[in-house]
Formats: C-alpha cells, structure tokens, sequence
C-alpha cells in the first residue's frame, strides 16, 4: 500500500526545552519519547492515569511539532447522512431510528445529489456520506447512488461508508466484506471513514452496540480494504462505559493494523455524546479527558501520520486547545452534521472556510488546505464556487 506523503514543508527546529514532570510513572514514558521509541501498552496506561496533563500534552506536542511544526490541517467537506434509518439500535446512538419512529427520513437519489451539488458550490473537495443499517434499501441503491455522485462531480473525493456498514452490506447480499468493497470501489469510493470501531472489546461492545459488526471484523474489514488499495480513517469513541485498560488495547489493535497495511491516514478520538441515547444517565467525558484522548493517541500511535481534533465534538475551543496537546488537523467545514447534533452537540453543523483559518491562526498555527489524502489544495485548478443552491427536500421514508 503506497504511503501519501505529507506535503514537504520546511519544519521549524523544535527549539522546547524538556518538560518539567511532576508524575515520577511519566519519567520512563518521557525517556522514549524524547529518544523517539515506540511505547508499550503499560506506558500508554501511565500516560491515561497521569493527573501532569500539561506534561502529557508537552510531550505530544513535541512529537507534533517535530512532524509539522506549526502546520495545522483542515479541508472544505460536506457530511451527507443519506438515512438515519438503522436496524442496529445501538445504545450508544441518537442518530439512528426505527422506520416508523419520528424524525425517521432517507434522501431520495435526487436530494443526495442537490446536497452534494450545494457542497460543491461551496468548494468542497471530499463528500463524507456514512448512514444507518436500512432494512429495505439494496445494496444496487447505494451503488447507484455512488456512481451518480461520481458523475456528476467526479473532481470530489468520495469517502464514503464505515466498516459496519460493509459488514451490513456483506450479510444482506450474501457477498464477502472483500466483494462489496470491491465493487464499491469499481462504482466510485475513493476511500473510507473511520466511524463504528467504538471501543473494540467486546464486554464494551456488548453494552454500548451489541448488535453492530464485531470489533474483530471491524479490523479485518478495514484490513481487507487497505488490501485493495482502498484507505480510511480510525476511530475510539470515548468516555462512557470504557476502562483506561480497553482504550489502550484498542490504540494497540488500530497500531498492529497499521504496521501490517499502512492504510490509515488519520486517527480520530471521539468524545461520546449521551443525549438522546439509551445511555444519557452517563455524564459526558470532561475538556481534560478530550485533550488526554488526543494525546495519548498521538503519543501511541506513532505509525498514523495525523491526529484529527474534531471541533463538531470537541467544540471549537477545546479543538484548538487540542491543537497544543498532539492534534494536526481540525477537519473541515462539515456544512450539515446530524450524527452528533441528535445526540445534543450545541456546537454549529458548519464552519466557512474562513472561520476554520481564523481558529487555528488564533491557536497560533499555519492553516494548510489538504485533500482527503493530505495533498495540498491549489484553489486555482478547481472550478470556481458557484452560488448555493437550495435544498428542498423530498423524504423518502
Ligand atoms: S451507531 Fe450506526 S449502526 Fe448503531 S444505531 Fe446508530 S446509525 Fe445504526
């Protein structure tokens, strides 16, 4: 699996003294750091334990910094949600719903495309359409849908589906994980979200998502998509039900499954929203867990080239904080997110290309335009934006 390379960018010399530590379990943990050797899964408990937050942080900030200097990531998508129908039910989730329950709805072919072309005129580069487990909906439906999305604009980045939903593919045509991505691949996906890994144990699991696609076959889906040439995301979501112990193994399995294929481009910590889910009696995770999370993440998973803030979870200012503590991307500009926002996110479902550079500039960070892949953008090749147009939409429930 080729790597893409990150654009070559003359690093300022990392000129940070060494932190002062004041937890004696972080000494060892700080050594390899600064002697750039891989941590074990004890180190990475130590590191989730340690009450020195500012130490951590220093230390993920000078492994990013080292790697980027002050460049910070982002790019212009648009999020399309083509049905919050899902046979799934997970307790985690606000997002999806019963085919009769309220608020049930699934897009029409025609309103995916005007959704896309709106995202278009506000130079989108990557569509990220991910959505629930539909029971009547085929497998040729969303093919189609694919290959209309492809043709009409065949400049955007497709990335498209998580591994549970290739799961849910594969048992409702009777085709292997391999077959659908395949054929995916061939009507037009260019590459995959990291959404559904959750927490990969399957005790978690069992309360959190019993009836979605095994952390196992997440991983080997995953695999067999980098096989064929397809690369994604990883995701964690947490701070509901998890220990320190399940994060560090699930850092360790997404680790392993890097150093076998090389597929993943970014890794994604995810901040658990429990509104509206069968689990809102849990508290949500703090500002400290959210710059922990992210970290750690980039402290253990020195094989993943880019750790992403995610402001629509984080909020915009906890994401540039994130910024100091490891992260190098603070994703895009969204334009329409429902997944978090059914699940109480107050934070805004889109951000101007504008607002995004002003946030990371006032973190004190370079704003650098990527594609999904991480090349640079040059605007000047792109057609230019054209005016918004209007969504009207047609439920198809
Ligand atoms: S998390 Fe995904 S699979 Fe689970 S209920 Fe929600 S939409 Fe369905």
């Amino acid at each position: 699996m080729p790597q893409t390379k990150s654009p070559q960018t003359k690093m300022p010399q990392t000129t940070m003294t060494e932190p002062t530590i004041r937890d004696s379990r972080l000494e060892p943990v700080a050594r390899k750091v600064l002697a750039g050797e891989r941590l074990r899964p004890d180190d990475g408990l130590a590191l989730f334990r340690t009450k020195d937050l500012l130490a951590l942080g220093w230390l993920a900030n000078f492994v990013r910094e080292k790697r980027y200097g002050d460049i910070c990531y982002f790019n212009v998508n648009r999020h399309i949600n083509p049905t919050n129908v899902c046979v799934a039910h997970c307790r985690l989730c606000a997002f999806g719903r019963s085919p009769d329950a309220p608020g049930a709805y699934t897009y029409a072919l025609d309103d995916v495309y005007q959704r896309a072309a709106q995202g278009v005129s506000e130079g989108a580069t990557e569509f990220h359409i991910v959505g629930g487990l539909h029971p009547s909906l085929t497998f040729e439906h969303y093919l189609e849908m694919i290959r209309g999305l492809k043709q009409r604009f065949p400049q955007v980045h497709l990335k498209v589906f998580t591994m549970v939903e290739i799961g849910y593919f594969a048992r409702l045509t009777k085709l292997s994980p391999r077959d659908v991505l395949l054929r995916l691949k061939e009507a037009g996906v260019d590459s995959m979200p990291g959404g559904g890994a959750e927490i990969f144990n399957p005790r978690v699991r069992k309360v959190i998502c019993d009836h979605k696609t095994s952390g196992r076959l997440w991983l080997d889906i995953a695999r067999t998509a980098h096989q064929i040439g397809l690369r994604s995301n990883a995701t964690m979501l947490y701070g509901h039900i998890e220990t320190y112990e399940e994060r560090v193994e699930h850092l360790t399995l997404l680790r392993e499954l890097q150093d076998e294929t090389g597929g993943f481009v970014t890794y994604i910590p995810l901040a658990f929203h429990p509104e509206n889910t069968a689990l809102s009696h849990l508290p949500k995770p703090t500002g400290w867990d959210d710059l922990k999370s992210i970290a750690v993440a980039r402290l253990m998973l020195d094989n993943f080239d880019h750790i992403k803030a995610y402001w629509i979870m984080l909020t915009p200012p906890v994401a540039q904080i994130a910024l100091r503590f490891g992260a190098d991307d603070i994703d895009g500009t969204v334009i329409e997110e429902k997944i978090y926002h059914d699940a109480g996110a107050t934070t805004p479902q889109h951000m101007t290309r504008a607002e995004l550079e002003r946030l990371i500039r006032a973190a004190g960070r370079v704003p650098f335009e990527r594609d999904t892949l991480y090349r640079p953008v040059d605007r000047s090749k792109l057609p230019p934006a054209g005016p918004r147009p209007d969504v009207t939409l047609t439920l198809n429930v």
